[in-house]
């Protein structure tokens, strides 16, 4: 099998290659809306070499009646490396976690200690990543000054910006300069995922700290995620590649689709509500909504309205989440749930897979430019191996997260029986067997420059 080179450039094309794979996998897949037998032709480098009924000449592996999909691709985690807690998280537990979760490359937002503001920190940052990921990863800087943004643009696999003040960032950029800051993040070329909060909006009541995920949601209402995006919309300059992370009002997803912008929802802004009686474990930034604002989320992105799935993975120490409510940290862990939760919903007749696919997969992977969200001729063959006869329940005590909960117990799930980056198995039985070895896309670029997007 070929050397790890997990989700890095796509190869230059050698027809010899592409004609004799050295792997077959056989099962089934979504063709055109339909799961239909077929086997997937793997080359020496990892890339899907051909596709068809049947292939022959090679070893092979038939996983029967079970489904086979491109592994997904997260948007959104908090690896928490470096300066998080000791023992909470780092890129070895977190990637072992997406490996198990069916999800083959990362996004690590910036927001560690110190957050990644130059390049230096970007680069040491890296230095910690590399020989320590399961799945492949790229590193977000964050969006803090013209300036910083025009020295991290040959280095970052894409920007953050926050807009309120969160773990690790406690700065905000002044509303004068928002424009120029924006017009520099459009000018690298790069993409921008943008917390759209607007603290402006957030409600004071001195004589009563939040007690609860509802009063968290009247704390930080509705009126302020919306207004937030307004003014990204109202001052982002034409170029600028923008994506408002975690969406949690239909009314964000009609302004943004209107807008022609990319959004994500997080699997619990979309499956959780903020209840009364509800704990710090369902505290996160922007806060769950209510029942009615929760199901209209949900319509949209069963219909599609919302293009990516991401998981928000920000996991924080029980210690510290078991703190008084006004007092605990926002955030959750839930990079290794994210698919498994969705498959449930498809098997519970909730969802499409193809539409899951889509916002699991296909257009995360596009946006980052890396072909590895389809199974086809040419994407990589980073694939994972879903039985839909084995629901389970989600147990902390079975995860892999360190912080050692979840705001999931007890829910059903659907976790992959295996798992492969590049062809080669990094799961086996719903166990991780594979190595560290998988790369960091950019910044080994920034000799070169940014490589060409692919439209994948
Ligand atoms: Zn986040």
């Amino acid at each position: 099998m070929p050397v790890h080179r997990s989700v890095g450039p796509p190869p230059p094309h050698d027809p010899i290659s592409r004609s004799e794979p050295e792997f077959v996998l056989a099962g089934r897949m979504l063709a055109n809306g339909t799961l239909r037998s077929m086997e997937i032709g793997i080359g020496p480098d990892g890339e899907i070499v051909r596709l068809a009924k049947s292939i022959s000449g090679a070893r092979r592996h038939d996983v029967g009646e079970a489904v086979i999909l491109p592994s997904a691709t997260d948007l959104h985690v908090h690896f928490r490396d470096p300066g998080g807690p000791k023992d909470l998280e780092n890129f070895e537990s977190g990637t072992l976690q997406s490996a198990l979760g069916g999800v083959g490359l990362v996004g690590d937002m910036p927001n560690t200690d110190p957050p990644v503001t130059d390049p230096d920190r970007l680069e040491s940052k890296a230095a910690r990543a590399r020989g320590h990921l399961a799945v492949g990863a790229f590193l977000y800087a964050a969006a803090s000054t013209p300036e910083g943004v025009r020295r991290l643009s040959r280095h970052a696999a894409a920007f953050k910006l926050y807009l309120s003040p969160t773990t690790g960032i406690r700065w905000v950029t002044p509303e004068p300069d928002l424009g120029t800051l924006l017009g520099a993040v459009a000018a690298t070329g790069l993409a921008l995922s943008v917390h759209a909060e607007s603290p402006g909006r957030f409600a004071a009541d001195p004589t009563h700290a939040p007690d609860n995920p509802a009063e968290w949601n009247r704390a930080r209402p509705d009126r302020s995620e919306l207004e937030a995006i307004e003014r990204l919309l109202s001052v982002g300059p034409p170029g600028l590649r923008l994506h408002v992370a975690h969406v949690t009002l239909p009314g964000s997803v009609e302004r943004v689709r209107a807008a022609g912008v990319s959004s994500e929802a997080t699997p619990q802004h979309l499956l959780l509500s903020a209840r009364s009686n509800g704990g710090s474990r369902e505290k996160v930034n922007p806060p769950l909504r209510l029942e009615a604002e929760r199901s209209g989320l949900w319509e949209a992105f069963r219909s599609g309205s919302i293009p990516i799935l991401a998981s928000d993975h920000a996991p924080h120490l029980l210690e510290e989440k078991d703190k008084p409510f006004y007092l605990a940290p926002s955030g959750m862990p839930g990079v290794e749930t994210m698919l498994p939760l969705m498959l449930e919903q498809v098997h519970a007749g909730q969802l499409d897979l193809g539409t899951l696919v889509r916002a699991a997969c296909d257009r995360p992977a596009r946006w980052v430019g890396v072909p590895c969200g389809r199974i086809a001729p040419g994407h990589r063959a980073n694939l994972v191996v879903v039985d839909f006869r084995r629901r389970q329940r989600v147990e902390a005590r079975h995860l892999h997260a360190p912080c050692g909960w979840t705001a999931f117990e007890g829910r059903h799930a659907i976790f992959p029986i295996e798992h492969y980056r590049d062809g080669n198995p990094i799961v086996q039985g719903g166990e991780f067997v594979g190595d560290y070895r998988a790369s960091l896309l950019r910044p080994e670029y920034a000799e070169g420059g940014p490589p060409s997007t692919r439209s994948a």
